[in-house]
């Protein structure tokens, strides 16, 4: 139905237009981190023949997402509620999955994939592109996923961190997290909860899968988790006093 150059394409005039709305952290450390760890996750997953971005957004409510074309964003907040390596991998090994299940792709009609292709290839006409595109996003069909998809991302999550050596217990562990944290009052969750199955279910799931791995020794944490969330201290300490 689509190529991957369109779906590249898409992505990319999409990363374009969000960011002009999200505030996109630049710090070294942090940045160095999260892309790599998110590139480790995208070598053991079976989507690796595009290319991935990772970026953090300046943003205290708990969330992440993916757009087509391998564009993974991380809010601060979520970085924050992290409390090891491998329950940061798993919300990024989630949104990977996204990309390598193509979730968003196939949200679209076959007349939206013409009209954005037709457009691509016109190309001498950016405002077509650029209304196409908006028309799509603001639909939410690029981001919005059924239920189907949201559990396969979690069970290729689990399998991607899995094969990259990172304990896909960090799944449960995190979810489990999420879950205390929504009975809380102010939750702070943007619309990451509700726009996923209940988390309780996302639990059981995430256990079956995990348990249905082959047995595997798995990766202790160095260093660079530690100095990750110390950086990252210093940056909330910042915005406080702001
Ligand atoms: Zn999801």
């Amino acid at each position: 139905m689509y190529s991957t150059r369109e779906e590249l394409e898409l992505g990319y005039r999409y990363s374009i237009q969000l960011e002009k709305q999200l505030s996109i952290n630049n710090d070294l450390i942090l940045n160095q981190y999260i892309n790599s760890l998110g590139q480790r996750l995208v070598q053991s997953s079976n989507r690796k023949n595009i290319p991935y971005t990772f970026k953090i957004v300046n943003d205290k409510s708990i969330n992440a997402f993916a757009i087509p074309g391998g564009y993974c964003y991380i809010n601060l907040g979520l970085i924050d509620l992290a409390e090891n390596e491998a329950e940061l991998a798993s919300v990024i090994s989630h949104e990977i999955a996204h990309v390598v299940g193509e979730h968003g792709m196939e949200n679209m009609t076959k007349q939206q994939i013409i009209g954005f292709a037709g457009a691509v290839i016109l190309g001498g006409r950016p405002t077509l592109t650029e209304e196409i595109i908006s028309s799509i996003i603001q639909r939410g069909v690029l981001t919005n996923f059924s239920r189907g998809a949201e559990l396969e991302a979690d069970r290729l999550g689990i399998e991607q961190m899995h094969a990259a050596g990172i304990d896909p217990i960090g799944f449960e562990s995190f979810l489990k997290k999420m879950r205390d944290k929504e009975k809380g009052e102010s939750s702070g969750f943007s619309n990451m909860l509700s726009t996923h199955p209940p988390t309780d279910l996302r639990i059981k799931k995430s256990f079956e899968t995990r348990t249905s791995l082959s047995q595997k020794k798995y990766d202790v944490d160095d260093d660079s988790f530690l100095k990750m969330k110390q950086q990252l201290n210093r940056i909330y300490k910042k915005s406080n006093n702001n």
